[in-house]
């Protein structure tokens, strides 16, 4: 039997856990994580007869009632699961009931980017019907000079470079519905800036695959995983277990063009 994405990105997670210390709490809660939004992704496949529509739509009736009813499960894993921070916002949530987790889940849907931390939260419970919802879509992404997501509009969580010829070929992967399209290497994806000198790429001895690609004219940066030096990387994982090089790139004065899963 095939092994799903969600596998292969838990079994990312346990080995980077064991090598990063720093990380294991963060990649503990990933690994609870993705075995929800797996078990989610089947459980909607099945009941959910999505119209051929991109997720830049708002929910259907169906489908947040259908969503609202799951999002207190995802919760309680959060509660039972998380860093304290997220398990104490998770707690706040619980109580606040199911009309409540309606409108968050359907802000969520359609905002560009989450505004705070629950709205991060309920977009991480979101992005699992989002794949499912671009999956489905007759529409595939096609290259594009654009820094949004060709599926949904929203902004890229990383970058990754794949084997090409001689080198590697750089394509974003979008935050929310986890779709892949080419992006031209020496661009800015926040502002378009082409002058290589304006943009700065970093790497760090203990993630040498991870590239933190900096922007000068608009201060953001994004983190790149270069899969032609490290074949092994789950680039969704490493890029969460790669925390140090945030902390490095926000003492340095550049904001992350789009927050992962934990608000890194
Ligand atoms: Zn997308
Ligand atoms: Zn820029």
């Amino acid at each position: 039997m095939p092994v799903s994405p969600w596998q292969r990105r838990i079994q990312r997670a346990q080995e980077l856990a064991s090598q990063h210390l720093f990380a294991a709490e963060i990649l503990g809660f990933y690994i609870h994580v993705a075995r929800f939004q797996e078990d989610l992704h089947q459980r909607l496949s099945a009941v959910l007869q999505s119209p051929p529509a991109s997720a830049d739509r708002d929910l259907t009736a169906s489908e947040l009632s259908e969503l609202s009813s799951r999002f207190e499960g995802f919760l309680s894993m959060a509660e039972a699961r998380g860093p304290k921070p997220l398990a104490e916002l998770s707690r706040e949530l619980h109580a606040r009931g199911v009309d409540f987790w309606r409108e968050l889940l359907n802000r969520g849907w359609t905002a560009p980017s989450a505004s705070d931390a629950a709205g991060l939260l309920a977009q991480v419970f979101l992005q699992p019907y989002a794949e499912l919802l671009r999956s489905r879509a007759s529409l595939r992404p096609v290259p594009t000079a654009h820094a949004l997501c060709p599926s949904c509009n929203r902004k890229p969580a990383l970058g990754v470079l794949r084997p090409m010829g001689d080198g590697g070929a750089r394509s974003l992967i979008c935050s929310f519905c986890l779709a892949e399209w080419e992006f031209r290497r020496i661009v800015c994806p926040g502002c378009g800036e082409e002058d290589d000198k304006k943009l700065a790429v970093f790497t760090a001895s203990d993630f040498d695959y991870i590239r933190v690609e900096c922007c000068d004219a608009c201060k953001t940066y994004i983190k790149s995983v270069d899969l032609t030096k490290n074949g092994r990387a789950e680039p969704l994982v490493d890029e969460l277990a790669s925390a140090p090089l945030d902390l490095w790139a926000r003492e340095h004065g550049y904001v992350k063009l789009q927050n992962n899963l934990l608000g890194l």
